[in-house]
């Protein structure tokens, strides 16, 4: 017999889980759902979203309520709680694209007979009119006891994730009214967490937000001069034998990655989707189990990963945004223990990421917000203030800066020296300028630091540019500040890289900064970048 007691979301909690008590908001967000109130819940990765509907789940099953039905659009996920909820004597499944008709059948008589507790279905196959139908048919035996939308960005076309299979998830709430949902998700800006209430019709709901901090996880971000050294340093000083992640952006240098790091003596495996399925599961499984493995990935890896040891998450390419940068640094750490998130970024990575988002065939509007969110994880990277206190303010919220803090950010530990940059930027417009006015031309960052600097280039005298009167202005200044203030003018949109040539264009705004309506401060390139640029230039 169930006694009430034993049905009680801390009984349930202990007897089912084996965990002794609930983290940060559970326990509210479980009562509200099992009360049968519709709720937001935003949770970083890591932080136990899945238990704010499993417990409930299971409660209301209990009461009699019928099954809850939990939308995730990760296959990996499903199985392995699926797994971990039947291991612990919760009778849970799923349903997608994995399974063949004889078992979809058998799945759906145990959910039609009421026996199941916790049914997961990916998205597309929800909406179905033979899924409809048979939620139809518990729904009026009041058999349907919940919805949990895990991963709710996904229904955003601001977000990093958008699934357009999730936009009908919005039919739930027409057509069961009665059913409480639940919609969860790690990512959330302000544009994305509006965009989940609009198309989820969740208005009403009540929101819980948790802290997006990871009080463990030390920031830094180093500007690019050889990457692949500097990121070999980082693992020799702090993370010799540890467990880590490094992300690229392409496939090719994944491997190259990983061969070099081999080559070093840090055993290293690739990860991306170009690997045939069987050697991926190989390496994802090893990194999992082995001790102190290097995972060099794309971004092909890491949903749904929860290895808790996981002790650096290194980027050697920028993220797409500050959403894609907390969720793949989020990987590192989960176990509490001090961690790193490290990037080096560079010009070259501005000047791509820039491209690729004028390039894509996206709508003007898209690309705006593109831009918008690429502008926003600049400011993060080029920051000399806490970084910390920078990312969760994009995420809304108020911090202080993490100086005092046992894992301070790279700024805390140690604040960069500043430069006023405002007339090196009004200098490099004018040179685009010039260059324009004189024949009409375009030229890259290369000639254009050539011609600040007033350097005798062949291509400097090809085009007579040691006429130009912005030749030699700005001599003053290393070849390492310039490609920071170039960084800054792209990243702020005043310039604009166009073509096979990656050629340089003023835009509208430039115009503000070039009558000095504009003022720039830069972080002051450390002593290493300016000495490994100056010997490798002239
Ligand atoms: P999320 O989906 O938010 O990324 P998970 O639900 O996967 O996080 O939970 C992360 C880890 O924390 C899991 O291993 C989970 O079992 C564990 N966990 C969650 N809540 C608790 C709790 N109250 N006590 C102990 N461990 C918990
Ligand atoms: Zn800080």
């Amino acid at each position: 017999m169930t006694s009430p007691a034993s049905n009680s979301p801390a009984a349930i909690l202990h007897d089912v889980f084996g965990y002794g008590a609930f983290r940060g908001r559970q326990a509210e967000i479980i009562d509200h759902a099992i009360a049968g109130g519709d709720a937001l819940v935003l949770m970083p990765t890591g932080g136990g979203k899945s238990l704010c509907y499993q417990v409930p789940a299971i409660a209301r099953h209990r009461a009699g309520l019928g099954v809850t039905v939990v939308v995730s659009p990760l296959i990996a996920l499903m199985h392995d709680q699926v797994g971990a909820l039947e291991e612990a004597g919760v009778h849970a499944a799923f349903l997608n694209s994995t399974l063949s008709l004889p078992e979809t059948q058998q799945v759906e008589r145990e959910m039609m007979s009421g026996r199941l507790v916790l049914l997961y279905v990916a998205p597309e196959r929800l909406t179905t009119p033979r899924m409809l139908g048979q939620l139809d048919s518990l729904y009026e035996r009041g058999q349907l006891s919940l919805v949990a939308i895990d991963e709710a960005h996904c229904v955003s076309q601001w977000g990093h994730d958008f699934r357009a299979d999730y936009l009908a998830l919005n039919l739930l709430h027409e057509r069961y009214p009665r059913v409480p949902r639940l919609a969860l998700t790690a990512t959330a800006d302000e544009q994305t967490r509006a965009d989940i209430v609009d198309r989820l019709a969740l208005g009403e709901a009540r929101r819980f937000v948790s802290s997006f901090d990871r009080p463990n996880l030390r920031y830094t971000v180093v500007e690019k001069d050889d990457a692949r050294r500097q990121l070999l340093q980082f693992i020799r000083d702090e993370h010799e034998g540890d467990a880590g992640i490094i992300y690229c952006l392409s496939r090719r240098k994944v491997e190259e990655t990983a061969d070099w790091l081999n080559a070093q003596g840090i055993a290293a495996l690739p990860y991306h989707a170009g690997l045939e399925a069987e050697l991926r599961r190989q390496h994802q499984n090893r990194f999992l189990r082995e001790d102190g493995l290097v995972m060099v990935a794309t971004i092909a890896f890491g949903m749904g990963i929860d290895k808790p040891d996981v002790r650096f998450v290194a980027h050697l390419d920028l993220p797409k945004n500050i959403e894609s940068y907390y969720q793949e640094t989020g990987r590192a750490g989960r176990d509490g223990l001090p961690a790193d998130a490290w990037m080096a970024y560079g010009l070259a990575d501005v000047v791509n990421m820039r491209r690729m988002i004028d390039d894509s065939p996206a709508d003007e509007f898209f690309k705006r917000s593109q831009r918008g969110k690429l502008e926003a994880l600049l400011a993060l990277a080029e920051a000399h203030d806490c970084r910390r206190a920078r990312l969760l303010a994009y995420f809304g919220e108020p911090s202080d800066a993490c100086a005092a803090h046992q894992s301070a950010c790279d700024n805390c530990r140690q604040p960069p020296a500043t430069w006023e940059a405002t007339e090196a930027a009004r200098k490099a417009l004018s040179c685009i300028y010039r260059f324009h006015q004189n024949g009409g031309q375009s030229f890259g960052v290369v000639h254009l630091i050539d011609v600040l600097r007033g350097r005798m280039t062949d291509k400097v005298a090809q085009y007579g540019h040691e006429h130009l009167s912005t030749f030699g202005i700005g001599a003053d200044l290393s070849e390492v500040q310039w490609r920071a203030v170039l960084r800054q003018l792209i990243a702020l949109g005043h310039v604009h890289v166009e073509g096979e040539y990656s050629t340089l264009a003023l835009t509208e705004s430039a115009r503000a900064v070039l009558r000095g309506e504009v003022s720039m401060r830069l972080r002051q390139p450390s002593e290493r970048t300016s000495r490994a640029k100056r010997s490798r230039g002239a």
